[in-house]
């Protein structure tokens, strides 16, 4: 394979921008691409080829023998596969099967997984979008037709007034706050930041509403109710483009927007002031984030900021809309391509007869009509009823809720299987573990947050015996189908674009994008007929949901679901800019060291004065999930009653402390962000 440079799209978060492998600093540079359009690019990224070179590359299968990974071949460890999964059938039927999918990989890889758990009859496959987004997918399906991005980075500029709510992009998608939103802020556009912590992002807001975590609905319904008290609600609008006004009015006559204020635990001032310039501006953006999703009522969540763009008529157009910040760099396209355990390919339900019929047409068998599990139902039933799961470059022993309990669970399969590229903490579980390729060593396509449809270009062979992700997934296919009572025999290509041109026939969103098309520049979806490069603003006269009108839907606050003792604070938790999700790449990165304090425990000095605690302490975290060792930083950032601490790590595993007791009652999504925790100094 040749050095020459070969544009390629960044690993890490989903915004899309664009690498190429520089010789002369034998690293990753930027290249000017359809979203980093100067071709800049952040730490992260400019530490990514360190990945391909690091010297903890798996090149080798593993299988466990003797309680023990060693070395195998790759026929030795494809048959261990393939009985592993015909064993599992045998004693369970289909659904004894599980498939975590991967929002870090392309969108062929996922769909080709997706279409393996299909033909071996179970619609047991998911990918970690679960446990970020997938509340505000569903509440944006439901309502709008379409659970992505309402807008385009390009035109996000145009806003006179950014609300972002929960996410804290300075940190966590730094070329769109550096490129898209900083710009627009320095010429004017208001924004208003809500976040229990004062972050980075914080700093170029105009308004703070330091919001308690758990308290979204309340603090989204009181702006509701002002932009109603204070005649800013776009009637034309609301007349022409939803339903359910009357019912959602008098939900909101109900809400007193100074007790909202005090639950959210925001000044009511302020909450009026964000409330006024939101439903004030021509032109509002909505941003969301973890903040908001991440919780178990994420959902509602989501349905109490749609309720606010369509009061004040924040859709459809240039400079508006709700535009989710994905976290991984495909954890759209996973979804798009059917990697969810309740739609094919194109968000079409498994249980509509008309969908599996034409999936069925190109396919050659009809995939299943019952939804599947999701990931984290999926662990809770491991070796109860599932005793096979694959799992392809997501490293849920550090990722998943209540860590401790899903490690045990991982255990329990029969048949764990690990496809990645590094010897990661779920990787130590596994029966068998196969070698992948990094970003490099691949091509493909993956879909960013703002819906384009990027090309990656392989640019070196994967190390040692490591294959090509497409070629394993392919080969796992061929096996298992093969070994699998009452399997449909797949025999899928390796080559992305061959693999790329059946998801279009499979997928009405991606249908009529030609590979070729995309070059190094993008398609965004959907693609009209005779579109060149796909839609910009979604749902301008009538909404993906094929209506002219969305309906109000009023929701009401959920307590959270653990109760917090006088002696407890509120865990909340999130990313730093130096590290990515469980940290499997970023951790092993010289470049991206652990920077001093980016693991500390962020602590009000009055909740630290209270505890005797003081700057630099060690501190014992726990709660009866499970128990951290944790420096603590003692900071005014952080709202009194909430302590803050990044979910990197296997040490401190913070996710032993997260709940998966309740999860989302649509999108059962975990409560990551409010953990009732005991604080003391660790003696
Ligand atoms: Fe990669 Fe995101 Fe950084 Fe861009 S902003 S370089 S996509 S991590």
């Amino acid at each position: 394979m040749s050095d020459a440079p070969r544009p390629s799209v960044c690993p890490y978060c989903g915004v899309g921008c664009s690498l190429q492998y520089d010789p002369d600093r034998d690293g990753a540079t930027g290249w000017p691409g359809p979203v980093n359009t100067r071709g800049e690019i952040c730490p992260k990224g400019a530490a990514a080829w360190e990945v391909i070179d690091s010297d903890e590359r798996l090149t080798r299968p593993l299988v466990r023998e003797n309680g023990r990974l060693v070395t195998a071949s790759w026929d030795a460890a494809l048959d261990r596969i393939a009985g592993g999964a015909a064993r599992a059938v045998e004693a369970g039927g289909p659904d004894a099967l599980a498939f975590f999918a991967s929002s870090n990989c392309t969108n062929e890889e996922n769909y080709l997984l997706q279409k393996l758990a299909r033909a071996l009859d179970t619609n047991n496959v998911d990918n970690c979008a679960r446990l970020c987004h997938s509340s505000t997918v569903a509440a944006m399906r439901d309502r709008f037709g379409a659970g992505a991005m309402t807008n385009t980075l390009a035109d996000i500029g145009e806003a006179d007034v950014f609300l972002v709510t929960g996410a804290n992009p300075a940190e966590q998608h730094p070329v769109i706050f550096r490129s898209y939103l900083l710009p627009a802020i320095k010429r004017g556009t208001t924004m208003v930041h809500v976040d229990p912590r004062k972050t980075d992002t914080t700093r170029a807001a105009d308004v703070h509403l330091p919001v308690r975590p758990g308290y979204d609905i309340p603090l989204l319904s009181a702006m509701a109710a002002v932009v109603v008290e204070e005649g800013l609600v776009d009637e034309t609008f609301v007349a022409e483009r939803t339903a359910g006004v009357d019912a959602y009015r008098r939900h909101l006559d109900e809400v007193d927007v100074d007790a909202n204020a005090e639950l959210a635990g925001v000044d009511p001032a302020d909450l009026r002031a964000a409330a006024r310039a939101y439903g004030e501006a021509e032109r509002a953006a909505a941003f969301t984030g973890m903040g908001m999703s991440q919780h178990h009522c994420g959902t509602d969540n989501v349905h109490a900021l749609l309720n606010l763009a369509l009061l004040t008529g924040n859709v459809g157009r240039e400079g508006t809309g709700i535009n989710p910040l994905r976290g991984q760099n495909n954890v759209q396209g996973a979804g798009d391509v059917g990697a969810l355990p309740d739609v094919l390919p194109g968000y079409q339900p498994v249980t509509d007869d008309a969908a599996r019929e034409r999936v069925a047409g190109v396919w050659g068998f009809e995939p299943p009509a019952k939804p599947g599990l999701t990931e984290v139902e999926m662990t809770h039933r491991a070796g109860d009823g599932i005793e096979f799961c694959y799992v392809f470059g997501e490293n849920p022993a550090v990722t998943e809720p209540n860590s401790t309990r899903a490690r045990r669970a991982l255990r329990e399969f029969d048949c764990l299987v690990v496809h990645d590229i590094f010897r990661t903490e779920t990787a130590e579980l596994a029966d068998v573990v196969l070698p992948g390729s990094a970003w490099a060593e691949k091509s493909g396509t993956v879909t960013n947050t703002d819906r384009q449809l990027l090309r990656m270009h392989e640019t070196r062979a994967p190390p040692g015996d490591a294959r090509r992700d497409l070629a394993v997934v392919g080969e796992v296919a061929r096996r298992v189908t093969a070994a699998v009572n009452g399997a449909t025999p797949l025999d899928p290509p390796e080559d992305p674009r061959a693999a790329f041109e059946e998801l279009t026939r499979v997928s009405p969103i991606y249908a009529g994008i030609e590979y070729d098309a995309i070059g190094t520049g993008s398609v965004r979806w959907p693609f009209p007929e005779g579109a060149d490069q796909g839609t910009g603003v979604l749902h301008r006269d009538t909404f993906e949901s094929g209506d002219r009108r969305a309906r109000f839907d009023p929701v009401d606050h959920v307590d959270p679901v653990d109760p917090v003792a006088d002696d407890h604070l509120v865990l909340t938790t999130g990313r730093v800019i130096q590290q990515f999700n469980s940290g499997a790449c970023t951790r092993r990165s010289g470049t991206l060291m652990r920077m001093r304090g980016e693991d500390a425990l962020q602590m009000h000095p009055g909740d630290a004065d209270r505890r005797g605690i003081a700057d630099g302490d060690r501190v014992v975290v726990e709660n009866d999930r499970g128990r951290v060792e944790a420096p603590v930083e003692v900071t005014p950032a952080i709202r009194e009653g909430t302590v803050f601490l990044t979910f990197h790590y296997a040490d401190p595993l913070v996710n032993a402390l997260t709940g998966d007791e309740m999860l989302d009652p649509v999108a059962k999504i975990p409560e990551f962000k409010h953990s009732a925790v005991r604080v003391t100094v660790e003696t």
